[in-house]
């Protein structure tokens, strides 16, 4: 059974997608200062619009950080359909190892980062697997 399940994903593209071809982009030393002072422009831009209300800097920082989120890894409704379409395809197993995945608390893993969360880039694992295959690949 477990077998079957390894074998419904193409084992070509499957071997070809592992972790060792992606590593996610880093910037250069040039390009972390820019982006430090763009994170800097935000921090000042927060701070001039909430006029000193603490509240409102935590309010604005919040929505700043929750869209800047979704620009990655999009909205929290579009993986959960994801999710579903995987629980489908994958027929209820996990990609590595094949047991049934628990009807709460399958995680979606990503391929290459960057790619985002698209059916192509995408697995759905049970949670073991996805924590040992991301302390392989060094994320955690
Ligand atoms: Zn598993």
């Amino acid at each position: 059974m477990q077998e079957e399940a390894k074998g419904s994903v193409n084992p070509t593209w499957s071997k070809s997608m592992t972790s060792t071809t992606t590593s996610n982009r880093r910037l250069t030393e040039e390009e972390r200062e820019h982006a430090q002072a763009i994170l800097q422009k935000v921090r000042q831009e927060i701070s001039k619009a909430a006029i000193g209300d603490e509240q409102l800097v935590w309010a604005i920082r919040r929505y700043v950080y929750i869209r800047l989120q979704h620009d990655g890894r999009g909205k929290p409704a579009q993986r959960k359909i994801l999710k579903l379409k995987k629980m489908v395809s994958q027929k209820g197993k996990c990609t590595l190892c094949g047991k049934e995945l628990p009807e709460r608390g399958a995680e979606l893993d990503r391929y290459d980062a960057m790619k985002g969360y698209t059916e192509e880039n995408t697995r759905l694992l049970c949670h073991s697997c996805h924590r040992e295959d991301q302390a392989k690949r060094g994320f955690a």
